[in-house]
């Protein structure tokens, strides 16, 4: 196979359109993937990628033929290339390679932002690091350029030899001039979506995707007659970490409850960070027997955690926590709040009257002082 930088000098393959039917279809496919773009965003849905990308790549099939089509989308901070979308052969296998800008036909691509015509495929398999024998065994791959910027490169690939030529290249590369928008947007999309449900200091969902699932969670258990538990959690004397260790330190310490409550929990309940040093937590199914020794499993599990503020010495981290049982202690997310809320700092008064805060490991023997409405 010949490999050519934007330039095919080898014979065209076959083409299955005379060039004017071509460019008459090609200019019917921009037109409807963003007909179709547009729709979806006036109706409030926007297309993530791999939406965007199926109708870009069903539209390109009949003027660029190909056994498999895959975008990469091109990661700056990394100068990495990423398969976030393919169709056809070796989908599987392709859906997890990442190249290295300039290497394989793909990064190549992406560091010239030129078309790459008829390399074969399996350079980009060996430039991912993949051992994968692959039956493809040519390809087409113009970069995606937005605003000046680079978004990715758009490939497709073929089981014939040599299959591409000059004319493919050109419709590809027309495809990309109107993809480019379509899949910066699609992309801009999906970050922004998943930036609106995280907080982005812990990792954590923020409340607004805590309210959400609340909110679902209650209705099916609502429907099916189960319980559910939410907790509030709160640390204590954190504002004295701040003062005395700075806000680094203080910001590690929320780091690290959030890890430990995170792999405290299974994997379908969540954690979300609620406010400042508060944390609440959605357990499913939790009824008023296990709601007390999770909340005591989640508190301990803090205060196991130790903070390094300089090397050889750590500070242990406090946490107030109270728990309120759906539908028990209510059956909306106001009184399941406002129960959770008031046992937390119940808890916490309690707790501050006697020790001092950071005072060392902490033992729970006054645990259910803090929690005076007995679950259960
Ligand atoms: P209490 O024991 O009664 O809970 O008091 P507290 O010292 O823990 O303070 P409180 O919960 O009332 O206030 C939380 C403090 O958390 C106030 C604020 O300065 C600090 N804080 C809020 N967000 C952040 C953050 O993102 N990083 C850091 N380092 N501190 C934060
Ligand atoms: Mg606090």
């Amino acid at each position: 196979a010949v490999t050519t930088l934007s330039s095919a000098t080898d014979g065209p393959a076959e083409m299955s359109l005379s060039p004017t039917e071509a460019f008459r279809h090609i200019a019917h496919a921009h037109h409807e993937i963003y007909a179709l773009y547009d729709i979806a965003q006036t109706m409030g849905v926007s297309l993530g990628v791999e939406d965007a990308m199926s109708v870009i790549a069903n539209k390109l099939r009949p003027v660029v033929p190909y056994s498999a089509c895959a975008l990469f989308l091109f990661d700056e901070s990394s100068d990495q290339l990423r398969c976030r979308f393919a169709t056809g052969a070796d989908t599987s296998v392709m859906r997890d390679l990442v190249i290295d800008g300039g290497q394989g036909a793909v990064g190549t691509v992406a560091r010239f932002r030129r078309t790459v015509v008829n390399a074969h495929p399996s350079t980009d398999y060996a430039a991912a690091g993949s051992r994968h024998t692959t039956a493809l065994q040519s390809s087409l791959i113009s970069p995606l350029v937005f605003n000046d910027r680079l978004v990715g490169t758009l490939a497709v690939y073929h089981v014939a030899r040599s299959f591409y030529g000059d004319q493919h290249r050109r419709l590809l590369e027309r495809v990309c001039e109107q993809a480019a928008a379509v899949v910066h947007n699609s992309a801009l999309f999906e970050q922004t979506r998943e930036d609106s449900w995280t907080d982005p200091m812990t990792g954590l969902p923020n409340t607004r995707y805590m309210f959400l699932h609340l909110t679902r969670e209650l209705a099916r258990a609502g429907r099916g007659d189960a319980e559910l538990t939410f907790m509030v959690l709160d640390l204590d004397g954190f504002k004295d970490i701040n003062d005395t260790h700075g806000h680094g330190v203080g910001d590690r310490v929320l780091q690290l409850v959030a890890t430990r409550l995170r792999t405290a929990i299974r994997p379908y309940d969540i954690c979300a960070r609620y406010a400042g040093d508060e944390f609440v937590v959605v357990l499913s199914g939790c009824g008023r027997e296990e709601a007390d020794s999770k909340r005591r499993e989640l508190h301990d599990a803090i205060e196991d955690v130790q903070v390094e503020v300089t090397p050889g010495t750590a500070i242990g981290i406090r946490a107030s926590i109270g728990a309120a049982v759906f539908p028990h202690d209510g059956t909306t997310y106001e009184h399941l709040l406002a129960a959770a809320d008031a046992r937390m700092y119940q808890h916490k008064n309690t707790r501050r009257t006697g020790r001092p805060p950071f005072a060392g490991r902490h033992t729970t023997g006054d645990d259910t002082a803090g929690f005076p409405v007995p679950i259960g």
